[in-house]
């Protein structure tokens, strides 16, 4: 019998009226507001009204440094969600928006997969509560107000040469990653180059998802930097009186979507930044309704433990104030061999013959890219569990392979088989989260606030990423001194740079040592709240593979939707 789709596994779902699933999190329903008849968002006022409920354990789901393919830490967030209430503890799961770039590209939906996924899983994917559209939609005012101003002359001064607001879209269009805009005649605008990001890039999503209220939301769009003058002092959002507006396109964004998995676990399913050039986490706002629900939240954070982690951890909680209870790191052995060195695995290609084949050793060879991300979870004072994310393909001598290192290092590990199994595939993994939850607590931030922007930097690369040292270059030490002048040096660092490597270079599988990490520019996202180094190209607009799902996907006879993966 062949494995069912994720969408027919999704099909099948018994799903609870949202009302149902908002009480099982002791959510009034005079605080959601149905959207159709599966999702509702839920109002903020209800996070003043059970601010004396019981206090959740508070769970981030991260990982080794994934393959192309990604390990499954989203699966496993809304697996391990699922196996609470095989152990009588009630959780609330609390995961990204979908980017409908990858959904219709190479990766498809985001939805989980196998039988722990979040339902419906085209809601998921598609539109939602049109978020996504709001993030658009506030962005491109910007865009279009800074275009105006200075068309109507520019009063503020902006340097044309000097602007860094581009324009959102959720498509995958490479064509349109540089444009000129203003063409035609003088009625047209003034001529200027730029170009298009994907929304989940937009530094408004990275607001959305890092504002504690409406009123910080507020305060947040106004201290968007867009642009400079001729004499380098920022232009804001709020100097272009752009602001307001922009807060009113968000008023209902603001307001986390409320789901459920295929085992009517409570999701909580709110903004989708990039796990890049933003910090990769789901909202503040959603982790404030879900602390106050169950006995644990679930949530999940982008990328290998090395970005996701590190920024939920400096980032997103240095901002919310939550602190976390426990770590998981999801790991495979698809991913360990990879980090052999001995295997390539490639986004859209069949994983190759010889990584299937049984080979314990060659996951030994990978390790070393659990064990540092291991460590990177404890520099921070939480406790990892290490989740073997189980795959058909793998053997169980590969499976005690990893078991082996995470004992040796002594982390609580656990196989899982909730992608064939559901939430009772998880029960192991769920104990040893509930114990690793109930230890005292020694959470601490990376560097302090105040430390320099430069030492962020470097303490993130040499502690983190393993690097020997750091090298800045000359142009982006100029702009971090600017920074610092502006006022901008006491906020945290987001590093971008790849995901497929602890370091700056994706062949450098494993756990490399012996590199100088290099910045080669750096920009502010002020208004959400980090400066963000480059330590690469970083695609900020994806392109379409020559085979894209969008190709697969389409209605049947019934008017269902066939063909998302
Ligand atoms: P991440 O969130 O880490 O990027 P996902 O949970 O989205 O990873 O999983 C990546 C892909 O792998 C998805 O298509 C998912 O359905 C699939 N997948 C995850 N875990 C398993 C598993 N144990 N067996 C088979 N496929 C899996
Ligand atoms: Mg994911």
């Amino acid at each position: 019998m062949t494995f069912p789709s994720d969408l027919e596994i999704s099909r099948t779902a018994r799903l609870l009226p949202p009302d149902d699933v908002g009480a099982s999190m002791g959510i009034d329903p005079e605080h959601l507001e149905p959207y159709g008849r599966t999702v509702a968002k839920v109002d903020l006022e209800a996070i003043e009204r059970r601010a004396d409920r019981p206090r959740a354990k508070y769970v981030v789901v991260t990982a080794i440094t994934p393959t192309p393919l990604g390990e499954g830490k989203t699966t496993t967030t809304v697996g391990l969600g699922q196996a609470f209430s095989h152990i009588g503890r009630q959780a609330t799961v609390a995961i990204r928006q979908p980017s409908m770039g990858p959904t219709f590209g190479i990766k498809g939906g985001a939805a989980g997969g196998g039988y722990s996924q979040v339902v419906p899983m085209e809601s998921l994917n598609l539109h939602l509560t049109g978020d996504m559209h709001a993030v658009t939609a506030a962005h491109n005012l910007l865009a279009a107000v800074i275009d105006n101003h200075i068309d109507k002359g520019n009063a503020l001064g902006i340097d044309q040469h000097n602007i860094a607001w581009r324009r959102v879209l959720d498509v995958n269009d490479r064509s349109l990653r540089n444009i000129v805009g203003g063409l035609g005649g003088k009625a047209d605008g003034t001529p200027r180059e730029t170009g298009f990001d994907i929304t989940a890039a937009s530094e408004v999503m990275a607001v959305l998802a890092l504002a504690t209220s409406l009123a910080d939301l507020r305060a947040r769009l106004g201290r968007i930097v867009v642009a400079y003058t001729a004499a380098g002092e920022p232009v804001t959002a709020e100097d272009l009186k752009a602001a307001g507006s922009m807060a009113v396109l968000l008023k209902e964004a603001l307001k986390p979507n409320l789901m459920q998995t295929l085992e009517q676990t409570p999701v909580l399913v709110h903004a989708g930044p990039f796990g890049n050039i933003a910090h990769g986490n789901s909202s503040i706002v959603a982790d404030y309704v879900g602390i106050r629900s169950g006995d644990v939240l679930v949530t999940e954070a982008g990328f290998g433990a090395d970005m996701g982690a590190e920024r939920f951890f400096n980032i997103k909680c240095r901002n919310s104030g939550l602190t976390p209870d426990a770590a998981v790191v999801v790991a495979t052995v698809r991913a360990l061999k990879a980090h052999s060195g001995r295997h390539k695995v490639v986004a859209g290609k069949p994983l190759p013959e010889d990584l299937l084949a049984e080979n314990p050793e060659d996951v030994h060879a990978g390790a070393e890219n659990l064990r540092r991300q291991v460590q990177n979870v404890r520099r921070h004072g939480v406790s990892p569990v290490v989740a073997i994310n189980a795959f058909p393909t793998d053997h169980a001598s590969e499976h005690k392979a990893i078991r082996e290192v995470a004992e040796e290092m002594g982390a609580r590990v656990a196989v899982c088989t909730h992608f064939t199994e559901g939430g009772k595939g998880a029960i192991e993994l769920a104990e040893a989260v509930d114990e690793a939850a109930s230890e005292p607590n020694d959470f601490g931030f990376l560097y302090p606030s105040d430390a320099t922007l430069t030492e962020k930097i470097r303490t993130i690369a040499t502690e983190i990423y393993g690097a020997d040292d750091v090298e800045i270059a000359p142009a982006a030490a100029k702009k971090l001194e600017g920074f610092e002048r502006h006022g901008f040096g006491n906020l945290p660092v987001c590093i971008a740079k790849t995901h497929l490597s602890l370091s700056h270079d994706p062949k450098l599988v494993g756990a490399p040592t012996g590199f100088t990490f290099p910045i080669r520019d750096v920009r502010a996202s002020v208004g959400a709240g980090f400066v963000y180094p480059l330590a690469g190209e970083m695609r900020t607009m994806p392109g379409l593979s020559s085979a894209p799902a969008v190709e697969r996907v389409d209605l049947d006879e019934d008017g269902q939707v066939v063909g998302l993966s």
